[in-house]
């Protein structure tokens, strides 16, 4: 068993991320898997220069960062509640409150629970995916609006957002997923989404709606059907069943995991349903993922996650 292999069981785990120093080896073995080597000078010799994990060449004397470009850099929070933070979202299927975080880990603060699962979040948004392709189903859903309350006999509502969303095409099954915000249907939005998500040269089926139709010169094979045409004409045939099978399955986790966000917080919260989704046979994958341990991107600070919504305002 190598060193990065991930841990099957949660008494595995336990005994494998005992303390800090077996974080911080961790995370060296998944920089270094074949030992050190200077991202510099590329010598192979250096030492320990913080508890924290830097480290220095012993020939030009450059100090690298176990924790540079990862979620974990700069943190006050022991490396070892972040792993299993990240241990919980990923291995658990439907994914962990910040209340359940806060209790699990026995945090003082439900401020840290909730920054720690945002920055865990934010790294499931990988920019270097692959694209959907072969057979992919899109169309675009409500989500949210709940009734707030009562005025006058008239019910109010809170706004709904607007999502849309692609399916791959697998047989009877649904292969990969992706979600997105959508703050109009023009078709500029529309074909905009799938020219970013659809490989071209894929089958594109949606609904009758005219947004859809410069699909077709845009490089995909577009299969518009009309749900009231499918309707009338007493087609047995679900119109794009796997896009309302996932969006419903993402209701029914929103519900049931999170029980309500608002509408600045959504597409944070798609992202984690389509990584989950997209990732549900490779747990050990997800887990490097978030803790941002195998991409070049950079972690979110607190004041960007805080700044698109004004959760919490205190300093953790
Ligand atoms: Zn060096």
């Amino acid at each position: 068993m190598g060193r990065t292999d991930f841990p099957r069981t949660i008494l595995e785990f336990q005994a494998r991320f005992v303390d800090e120093q077996a974080c911080l080896d961790y995370l060296f073995a998944c920089r270094w898997p074949e030992g050190f080597v200077c991202p510099r000078c590329h010598r192979q010799k250096a030492w320990p220069v913080s508890a924290r994990g830097t480290w220095e060449c012993s020939g030009c004397h450059r100090q690298t960062s176990l924790t540079a470009g990862t979620v974990l850099h700069k943190t006050h929070t022991p490396l070892q509640l972040w792993f299993w933070a990240a241990y919980l979202m990923t291995t658990g299927t439907p994914g962990i409150s910040a209340v359940q975080l806060q209790r699990q880990l026995g945090l003082t603060r439900y401020q840290t629970a909730w920054t720690m699962l945002h920055k865990l979040r934010r790294a499931m948004k990988d920019p270097t995916r692959k694209m959907l392709s072969g057979e992919v189903e899109v169309d675009e859903c409500e989500v949210g609006g709940r009734a707030t309350g009562r005025r006058g006999g008239r019910s109010l509502t809170a706004r709904a957002a607007e999502v849309i969303v692609a399916v791959e095409v697998r047989g009877q099954g649904s292969g990969r997923v992706r979600m997105q915000v959508i703050h109009d249907a023009t078709s500029q939005t529309l074909c905009g989404f799938v020219v970013e998500n659809v490989a071209p040269g894929s089958i594109v089926h949606t609904d009758g709606w005219m947004g859809y139709v410069p699909l077709a010169k845009k490089g995909y094979e577009h299969r518009p059907r009309s749900q009231r045409a499918a309707r009338k004409a007493d087609d047995p045939d679900p119109v794009m069943p796997r896009v309302h099978r996932a969006i419903s399955n993402f209701k029914s986790w929103l519900r049931g995991t999170h029980r309500s966000v608002s509408n600045e917080h959504l597409q944070v919260y798609l992202d984690e349903f389509v990584f989950r989704y997209n990732r549900r046979g490779t747990p050990m994958a997800a887990f490097r993922t978030i803790l941002g341990l195998e991409s070049e991107q950079t972690p979110a600070t607190y004041q960007q996650i805080t700044a698109e919504g004004p959760h919490a305002k205190r300093q953790t």
